[in-house]
């Protein structure tokens, strides 16, 4: 798919980037609307490409970044929105960018954005290391969405629902119809906001003891518990070991992992010897 009027350089839309466009304007403010920041703040939008939600957010926050990938789209961004001082364009991979080095110290900083289906996941935990942003605002695939704010004991429970909701609050905003975007994705999308607990109550050693026991037992996802406690090559606990956790953390060391809360992951990760 192609834009772009009679002199102006053609954008041809990169699968390869992510790049489903936002043509609808009340999802465009509706988005913008669920971003909580204020005159003072400092705001960051990752893969603005033409622009759907940057020209709702300009001039909202007194700094706005926006960190986009592809050549042409940048050069347009800096193009049209370089001469502002309160806007900067960074022609950049979000994924090699220390997003909140590019905030201003003490400033609440907030991440929007509509951004590539394929790298969801990293790009969620890239902004959930340290320091963390006041709020996340990401449309991402529906299915994502739904595997991010789900509970334990549910099919979609998993590694990305504890490793999100161990350091942040969750919802699910509202969900947006595939027609919404041009070219059209195959699925349909959702709004969720991530709002990191500040101060956070993990240290982050025990949040790295954390992610490393998440991993192990969502790899044995249908082994029970005492199972993959005991003969995972990452955890190796004995089987006194095992029982003392299940009895300090209160969970049946028959049960499955899908089964144990974000808190319970915790107090079991804490408990680990
Ligand atoms: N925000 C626009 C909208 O809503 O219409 C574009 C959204 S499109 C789904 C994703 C955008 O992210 C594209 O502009 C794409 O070029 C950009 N992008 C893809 N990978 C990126 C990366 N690693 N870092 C920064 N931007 C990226």
């Amino acid at each position: 798919m192609t834009t772009g009027g009679p002199g102006e350089n053609r954008h041809r839309a990169k699968r390869s980037l992510g790049q489903n466009f936002l043509i609808d304007a009340n999802l465009q403010r509706k988005i913008v609307r669920a971003v909580a920041a204020d005159r003072d703040d400092v705001l960051v939008e990752i893969g603005p490409g033409r622009g759907a939600l940057t020209r709702h957010l300009i001039g909202r926050t007194r700094r706005l970044v926006l960190i986009e990938l592809d050549d042409l789209l940048a050069a347009r961004l800096q193009d049209q929105y370089g001469d502002r001082a309160d806007v900067d364009v960074i022609h950049a991979d979000v994924l090699a960018t220390d997003v909140m080095a590019l905030s201003e110290p003490g400033a609440r900083t907030h991440v929007v954005g509509n951004i590539p289906y394929n790298i969801t996941t990293p790009i969620l935990f890239h902004l959930l290391s340290r320091p963390r942003p006041a709020d996340i605002v990401l449309m991402v695939q529906l299915e994502v969405a739904q595997r991010i704010v789900a509970a334990s004991g549910t099919r979609e429970y998993g590694a990305l629902a504890v490793g999100v909701q161990s350091v942040a609050e969750v919802d699910l905003l509202f969900r947006v119809r595939r027609g919404a975007f041009r070219p059209v994705p195959r699925v349909d999308s959702a709004v969720v906001r991530v709002t990191p607990r500040s101060p956070c109550q993990l240290t982050p050693e025990e949040e790295a003891r954390l992610r490393n026991l998440v991993r192990a037992l969502f790899q044995w996802r249908r082994k029970q518990l005492a199972k993959t406690l005991r003969d995972h090559p990452d955890l190796g606990l004995d089987r006194d070991e095992v029982e003392a956790v299940a009895a300090a953390v209160g969970f049946d060391p028959s049960d499955r992992p899908e089964n144990l809360s974000p808190e319970a992951f915790i107090r079991l990760a804490s408990a680990l010897p």
